[in-house]
């Protein structure tokens, strides 16, 4: 089963089921790997929705669902392949980079359309470009490069509900 989660925000968030209030129903205690090559506890809430009793798994804002290290590590290896310091297996550090290439155009139909619906008019008019161009210089045309820009494509993905597992993706064939 799909689980759901919500990213950890400075104010309440509604639930992405019904947009009302939520209520924590309890906590779990997770570990991840950040840059230094430590681990860091943190705690998954569990929150119920006020109005259908749904169950939302709020994440802090330095992880990305599903994945163990951290999101600067992410980030850090997405921007520089081959100059960043994450310590990382090269298993681990190819499948970020197909993941990315993978999910990024699924990404920006999802920014897109919140960007839409929140009626915001700084939309890219020419998002299909006649010059190829990476999955970093695509999304980057949405979030730009500055630090926390993983950060700037989860959190609301995430919090409308629309985060897919890595598998899902591959399967819905996108780009
Ligand atoms: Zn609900």
């Amino acid at each position: 089963m799909k689980q759901e989660f919500l990213i950890r925000g400075a104010g309440r968030i509604p639930s992405p089921c019904c947009g009302e209030s939520m209520s924590v129903i309890g906590t779990r205690t997770r570990k991840c790997k950040e840059r230094s090559g430590g681990k860091r506890v943190y705690d998954i809430r569990r929150l119920g929705c006020d109005s259908c009793g749904r169950i939302h798994h709020e994440l802090p804002d330095f992880l990305v669902p599903y994945k163990r290290y951290d999101r600067e590590c992410i980030e850090m290896v997405l921007s520089n392949p081959t100059t960043h310091d994450i310590p990382a297996d090269e298993s681990t550090l190819f499948r970020w980079a197909d993941w990315f290439n993978s999910i990024v155009d699924y990404w920006i139909g999802c920014l897109v359309s919140i960007m839409l619906q929140t009626k915001q008019d700084n939309i890219p008019l020419d998002l299909t470009s006649a010059t190829p161009m990476t999955a970093l210089q695509k999304i980057g045309r949405l979030v730009g490069d500055a630090p926390r820009w993983l950060e700037r494509i989860v959190r609301p993905i995430v919090n409308i509900n629309l985060w897919l597992h890595t598998r899902s993706a591959f399967l819905s064939e996108r780009g």
